[in-house]
């Protein structure tokens, strides 16, 4: 398999992905964290965690839905912006501005390829919402919330923040923050392409890719697509796709939008120029 590091080497379009991704990280991440503290917070919890507000608890009611989400409203607000994003210009957040499936996929690509796993022979998409519905469900059936104990959006903030903050590093010496931290090195650093995580664990990912693929079928939305009268089948877009979104059949191409997240690689590296991001 081709190293998805050495793949047509800087492209300005990667160029471009990169300076997104670090973008996000200045403005989400510790030290800087420009948006964190434009809102009153440390880091991506609290009143900007983008990922509670729609858990359903273990007594639901709908005064308990408002008031969670009046308590994270930022965190509501970025998914509601997140989402609206997506819908007319495809994954704009999860494939550049993320900082934390970015902080995942720069650190899988400085490993050597060989550390690296490949998770892609896992059919993404059913599992992603059975672990979502787990997600979204688990503490009306009694199994608690996974939300906080497993979460990369609290776990790459405290790897950031720890040269800086005490109780960060301190985050590190308990079994939560040793969980969270295998969760992010074993499905983040780790996997191949770096977006493991997005791809079978992400809350936001899962609601985004749904966003996506409903926005897909519209004329006037731009999505990554293949031109079949030049695709020639070679299948390097499924070789580079750290999604398993690109599939070749019957010698032809296919995007799949509940799994793509717009990171371009197949775009850079298909030798006819078949696959842009493009109305349908
Ligand atoms: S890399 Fe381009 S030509 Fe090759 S299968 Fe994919 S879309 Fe077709
Ligand atoms: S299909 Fe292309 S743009 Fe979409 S995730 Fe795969 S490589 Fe990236």
């Amino acid at each position: 398999m081709s190293p998805i590091n050495s793949i047509k080497g800087w492209d300005r379009r990667k160029k471009v992905r990169y300076a997104w991704i670090i973008a996000g990280m200045l403005l989400f991440l510790p030290p800087v964290a420009f948006l964190p503290q434009l809102v009153g917070e440390a880091n991506l919890c609290g009143k900007l965690c983008p990922r509670m507000f729609y858990i359903i608890g273990a007594d639901p009611t709908w005064t308990k839905i408002g008031e969670n989400v009046l308590r994270m409203w930022a965190g509501a607000a970025l998914v509601g912006a997140i989402l609206f994003v997506t819908f007319f210009f495809g994954r704009l957040w999860c494939g550049h501005l993320c900082p934390i499936g970015g902080t995942q996929e720069v650190v899988s690509k400085l490993l050597p390829e060989k550390a690296t796993i490949d998770y892609r022979k896992i059919p993404a998409p059913p599992f992603r919402y059975a672990y979502f519905s787990v997600y979204i469900l688990g503490a009306t059936v009694g199994i608690g919330s996974i939300a906080c104990k497993f979460c990369n959006f609290r776990v790459i903030p405290f790897l950031f923040g720890s040269p800086f903050v005490p109780t960060y590093q301190a985050y590190f010496m308990t079994g939560v923050g040793l969980a969270g931290l295998a969760v992010v090195v074993l499905t983040g650093f780790l996997a191949w392409g770096g977006r493991g995580y997005c791809n079978y664990l992400c809350p936001i990912g899962a609601l985004d890719a749904v966003v996506n693929r409903v926005g897909a079928n519209l004329p006037f939305v731009k999505r990554m697509r293949v031109t079949h009268s030049i695709c020639t089948g070679c299948g390097t877009c499924q070789r580079v796709c750290p999604m398993a979104a690109a599939q070749v059949t019957n010698g032809k191409a296919d995007l799949d939008p509940i799994s793509c997240l717009q990171c371009r690689t197949c775009e850079i590296n298909c030798p006819t120029a078949a696959i842009a991001w493009r109305k349908k």
